[in-house]
């Protein structure tokens, strides 16, 4: 069994849509893939009838954009009911808050580059979370840089002049909503070092007294020194670890099932979640 749980489409910052990432999760060979795009379940339905299609097995999750001790933090929250409403409200106030922050980095780059609201737009479909990544896809588009990376590593960093920040859920509030909807928490690439300092032992710990159900220890932002130490914290408060991609198509080098997640994970996910997994 290849279980891959952290997978973006063109829900928000990928750039496949969910019917084409679950049929590539069949053609690399998963078994298993969760849909977890940033604060939104738009894409759901769509994966779900993909993988009855071609045979792979539908985990619904949202990488919640979460927030603390002043830096952003990921939350995936896996199978929650799809219907609970302070959880869906709660998305919605963070896409349109990175909609309005979208706009206002959008007006300070047009101060030095040719660019507008409307390029952005052309980079999205209805809906869509909006990110920097989509900023980056129309700097790419209007010839400013030559791919994402180039625009994350320049106009778009955390630290440019263009940046700004938007409203992300305080992540122990985060993770209590989850858990009352039914969903499963896990924080996405805790010891990833290239965004910001790594979620400590010390806010694990006050996110165990939250809820929390798990740690992504095996991602590519995990350096091995990082992954040692999330290994240790997992099993000094009986947390469950994962593994998994973090794929966005062609956004990002990551490389679908490239981490995985052992099956007595998820069936354990699965035994705390509200919704089962859907299988074909
Ligand atoms: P935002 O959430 O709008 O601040 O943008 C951050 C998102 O951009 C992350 O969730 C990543 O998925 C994506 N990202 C960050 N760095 C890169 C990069 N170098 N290339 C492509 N996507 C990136
Ligand atoms: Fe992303
Ligand atoms: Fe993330
Ligand atoms: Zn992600």
């Amino acid at each position: 069994m290849r279980i891959d749980l952290h997978t973006h489409s063109v829900a928000s910052d990928g750039t496949q849509t969910p019917a084409q990432v679950v049929a590539s999760a069949a053609w690399v060979g998963l078994d298993v893939v969760a849909l977890t795009d940033h604060d939104t379940s738009a894409g759901w339905d769509e994966a779900v009838a993909a993988g009855r299609e071609h045979g792979v097995a539908v985990v619904r999750g949202v990488e919640m954009s979460c927030r603390a001790g002043g830096r952003s933090v990921h939350l995936l929250s896996y199978l929650p009911d799809p219907d609970d409403a302070a959880l869906r409200a709660e998305a919605d106030t963070i896409r349109d808050a990175r909609r309005s922050r979208a706009r206002s980095i959008v007006e300070l780059v047009a101060q030095d580059y040719e660019l507008t609201w409307d390029d952005v737009l052309e980079q999205t479909v209805p809906g869509t979370t909006v990110g920097r990544p989509h900023i980056a896809d129309a700097l790419v588009a209007r010839g400013h840089v030559p791919d994402r990376t180039a625009a994350f590593s320049t106009i778009l960093a955390t630290g440019s002049p263009y940046y700004v920040p938007h409203y992300a859920t305080p992540v122990l509030r985060a993770i209590r909503l989850v858990r009352a909807a039914g969903g499963v928490p896990v924080v996405a690439h805790p010891g990833a070092e290239g965004r910001d300092r790594p979620v400590s032992d010390k806010e694990i710990e006050a996110m165990v007294e939250a809820g929390l159900a798990g740690l992504e220890v095996h991602h590519r932002d995990n350096s091995p020194e990082q992954v040692e130490r999330l290994t240790a914290a997992a099993a000094r408060w009986g947390l469950l670890v994962t593994g998994s991609s973090d794929y966005h198509g062609a956004g990002k080098e990551n490389l679908l099932g490239e981490h995985t997640t052992r099956p007595e994970v998820l069936a354990e996910i699965e035994a705390q979640g509200r919704t089962a997994v859907v299988r074909p």
